[in-house]
């Protein structure tokens, strides 16, 4: 304890959100100070890292797309899952250490990192490992709709069900919580790319017209939506002919991008309903008065939580700041280790 609250003064505790599409680090009295892409870049066919290791984050997002043949691109949470550990705990060395070093650290960090509440020991392990190795003290996991109740402001350890949707880029967690743990949870990988991927096919099926993952987000965040709008909106869109071969602009409507974006938000939606289905009747009354939660960037996708509100008969309500609010929790969880040690129940964490 006293040696934690001494060592608390020279080193740079972090929470840390790793996202399938953003990582976010988060430092008490500070708020978020570190937010890039979840990317690495390396030498092609190999877990080599570019630039000694630092092409990482918006380093490496500035090479995607631009890559000559020798350097890809990695995401190594792709779907929520860590699907390289090497690149992983690369990306994470990285990230503790931009932080740490710029603030004058001395002692090595403790961390919390939000995981998937969907992702297996091993993998839990692995992201452990990965931290401990990247230079941090201690490492404590915290499921990722935890981090976000917390984050939000929910009241997760009262005697009543708080619900979360967090509709991230590769997975969406939805999670019902009491009493400081989790009473029911899914998480799928469908996510915000599912969304762009279904924009691309949609361009390609009606117009002949490749777009690439960008312009499809872009298109996405512009004129997306789940409901329809007020006022229907109009883009254009530019991308090439995939008969003539040829670069070509052709004007969408938010109509049409609904009607592609139909699948992804019905995956997401059913899985809302399901979850509800599985939880036990007295915590289901309560979402009744607590209404559900919806966070991360899918979240702001327009006319989502009307969708949610119209399947479920319950009030929605889109938390404040929703991409950061997971990272925002898990510092907050940091400072309040020795309260959750009473409410949780982790393995992974060793109390001093
Ligand atoms: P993760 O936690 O998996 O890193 P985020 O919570 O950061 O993901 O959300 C990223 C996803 O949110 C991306 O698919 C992105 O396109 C999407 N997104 C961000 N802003 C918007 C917006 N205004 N409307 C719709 N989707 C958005
Ligand atoms: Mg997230």
């Amino acid at each position: 304890m006293l040696l934690n609250a001494i060592s608390g003064w020279f080193s740079m505790d972090m929470g840390i959100d790793l996202g399938t599409c953003t990582t976010l680090v988060c430092v008490r009295d500070e708020g978020i100070v570190l937010n890039e892409p979840s990317v690495v870049a390396v030498r092609k066919g190999t877990n080599i890292v570019l630039s000694n290791g630092e092409a990482v984050g918006l380093v490496a997002h500035e090479m995607l797309g631009k890559t000559p043949g020798s350097i890809s691109a990695i995401r190594p949470l792709k779907d929520g899952v860590i699907s390289d550990f090497e690149v992983t705990e690369a990306m994470l060395g990285c990230f503790i250490r931009k932080v740490h070093g710029s603030r004058g650290g001395l002692v090595r960090p403790r961390v919390v990192i939000a995981v998937p509440s969907g992702i297996t020991a091993v993998e839990r392990r692995a992201v452990i490992d990965s931290a401990e190795r990247a230079g941090a003290r201690r490492v404590y996991l915290v499921d990722e709709p935890m981090a976000a109740g917390i984050g939000a402001n929910l009241p997760i350890t009262d005697p009543t069900a708080s619900m979360i949707v967090d509709i991230g880029g590769g997975t969406t967690e939805v999670a019902i919580m009491s009493l400081g743990d989790i009473a029911s949870c899914e998480s799928i990988r469908v996510g915000g790319n599912d969304m762009d991927e279904a924009v691309i096919n949609h361009l390609k099926r009606a117009y002949n017209l490749l777009i690439g993952v960008t312009s499809a987000e872009k298109v996405k965040i512009q004129i997306g939506s789940a409901a329809p709008l007020e006022e229907e909106l109009t883009m254009e869109v530019a991308g090439r002919d995939t008969i003539s071969g040829l670069p070509r602009k052709i004007l969408i409507t938010s109509e049409e991008i609904r009607e592609a974006l139909r699948e992804p938000i019905g995956t997401i939606v059913d899985t809302v309903t399901a979850t509800l289905e599985k939880t036990k009747p007295e915590l289901a009354a309560d979402l009744i008065d607590n209404g559900v939660h919806i966070c991360g960037g899918g979240s702001l996708l327009r006319g989502i939580d009307t969708v949610l509100a119209n399947a479920t008969g319950l009030d929605v309500y889109r938390v404040e700041d929703p991409i950061s609010c997971v990272a925002r929790g898990t510092s907050v969880y940091l400072e309040n280790l020795e309260l959750w040690k009473d409410t949780m129940d982790h393995s992974e964490h060793e109390w001093m």
